[in-house]
């Protein structure tokens, strides 16, 4: 029997997925912080809202979350995968959503500010190789896969009393290095990486 979690973390993927199609297939998304990772935050938002019954103004409280969080970072860093590599596109998304459900759980700042730093801080050094150059893959699965990260870095600080070693500003400057360290074959050139295995994989060559 399937259980609750495996229930919850499938309508998650389906979420995140949904809004990452219809991203592909040019239809209308919300840029969170960008089209190719903006299906991370409103695939958990979707979650609250739809799953657990979290109100319309819950939800929004909380997007004024996710909203500073991602301002912090295109202002302090960067949120493009040209400048910075994936890191800065998932990254930021991730970090945005679990900043946001932190505070859906009832986090104080400091355990808000945690989770935030968690999601980003686990997606440092992230490579943008988007095969064919088209926003589809890695980058879909990508959003399934931050959404469960963004859930997960929150559940984490809010186990914690919201301290820890490596502060939000931190990681953010972090990041920022590191994708200027990061050669250009992974920042959206899609001359390396993934990219460089062809839409049929290198076997198929
Ligand atoms: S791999 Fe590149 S194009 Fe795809 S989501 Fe990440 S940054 Fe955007």
């Amino acid at each position: 029997m399937q259980n609750k979690f495996a229930e919850d973390d499938t309508f998650l993927f389906a979420y995140a997925l949904a809004v990452s199609e219809e991203n592909a297939a040019a239809g209308k998304v919300v840029t969170a912080p960008t089209c190719g990772s903006s299906g991370i935050l409103p695939a958990v938002m979707y979650l609250f809202y739809k799953k657990y019954n979290f109100s319309e103004n819950r939800i929004l409280e909380a997007l004024a979350v996710a909203g500073l969080i991602g301002n912090l970072v295109k202002e302090n860093a960067s949120i493009s995968g040209a400048d910075v590599g994936c890191q800065g596109e998932v990254g930021t998304a991730c970090s945005m959503a679990a900043g946001a459900c932190a505070q859906l759980l009832g986090g104080t700042m400091y355990q808000i500010e945690y989770a935030a730093s968690s999601g980003l801080e686990h997606h440092l050094g992230l490579t943008c190789d988007p095969i064919a150059g088209l926003v589809q893959v890695p980058c879909i699965e990508r959003n399934a896969f931050g959404a469960q990260r963004a859930l997960d870095s929150a559940l984490y600080a809010i186990h914690s009393d919201g301290r820890h070693l490596v502060s939000f500003d931190n990681v953010v400057e972090v990041m920022e290095q590191t994708g200027h360290d990061l050669p250009s074959l992974y920042k959206e050139t899609s001359l390396g990486g993934l990219a460089k295995m062809g839409l049929h994989g290198r076997n198929n060559e």
